[in-house]
């Protein structure tokens, strides 16, 4: 058993930018407040400030993540936000680098790193993702993407260990309802926690926290969290639901 304290978040994406996100947090928010697990979601920006106000009014326990800020502080990027306005929102949090912003944005590792650096800038805690697409599983090269992307943000884990969170998310089980077994989750956590022993040192890879994302429901999150390098879970469409993400909050 390590000693890494097991964190679920949930990521809403393009939706829940209403009422109904609001509701959903306050819900999430009750169950975090009982759970020995962290918790985080991740609303669209538009509502971030709201509902780290709900995360405040009921006693601060749960955590409360952009899905993406721009790696500057400020300029001419029309839509975009800087990892000091998400955290002016009072977010504590920000996913980077998922899957989504690396396919459809154009995202590149060199880009991911530098968001990374403008979080912790900020002080906001990042979850970075990295994970290789179903061409990439086939042609053998698992272990070898994984890593690449994660040597685009090794300064920062070594500049403050523990406080980078990565979060695996093989491609080709986002959203697909085609889960990674357990054994295919580990074997790629333990190679990815390996590879930062050598790269960053043991200190360094002992105190990260890698969690898996990818189709993660109430029935399979405690199976996949009981694996020795799986450290929580990155949560999406089952995040949506008071109920099954709470379910898998309460799995753990
Ligand atoms: C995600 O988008 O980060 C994710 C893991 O999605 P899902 O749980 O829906 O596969």
């Amino acid at each position: 058993m390590s000693n890494r304290t097991p964190l679920i978040a949930g990521n809403w994406k393009m939706n829940a930018g209403g009422q109904d996100g609001l509701d959903l947090a306050k819900a999430v928010a009750g169950a975090a407040a009982k759970a020995s697990v962290t918790v985080v979601v991740s609303p669209p920006s538009i509502s971030l400030g709201a509902v780290a106000k709900i995360a405040e009014a009921q006693g601060g326990q749960l955590g409360v993540a952009a899905q993406n800020i721009h790696e500057k502080e400020s300029g001419a990027f029309t839509g975009e936000i800087s990892a000091g306005m998400a955290k002016g929102t009072g977010a504590g949090w920000t996913l980077v680098g998922h899957s989504e912003r690396r396919q459809y944005f154009g995202e590149s590792d060199e880009q991911v790193g530098l968001k990374v650096a403008a979080a912790l800038q900020a002080a906001l805690r990042p979850i970075a993702c990295i994970g290789e697409t179903l061409e990439e599983r086939e042609a053998n090269q698992t272990l070898e993407v994984c890593c690449r992307q994660v040597d685009a943000f090794s300064e920062q884990l070594k500049a403050d260990p523990g406080h980078v969170v990565i979060a695996y998310e093989p491609v080709w089980a986002i959203g697909t309802g085609k889960v990674a077994t357990p054994e295919q989750a580990q074997e790629v956590h333990a190679g990815i926690r390996a590879h930062l022993a050598k790269t960053v040192g043991e200190d360094v890879a002992a105190k990260t926290l890698i969690l898996y994302g990818g189709s993660v429901k109430p029935a399979n999150a405690a199976e996949l969290l009981s694996c020795a390098d799986i450290d929580g879970a990155l949560v999406g469409g089952a995040s949506l639901k008071a109920e099954s993400f709470i379910g898998i909050i309460e799995a753990v």
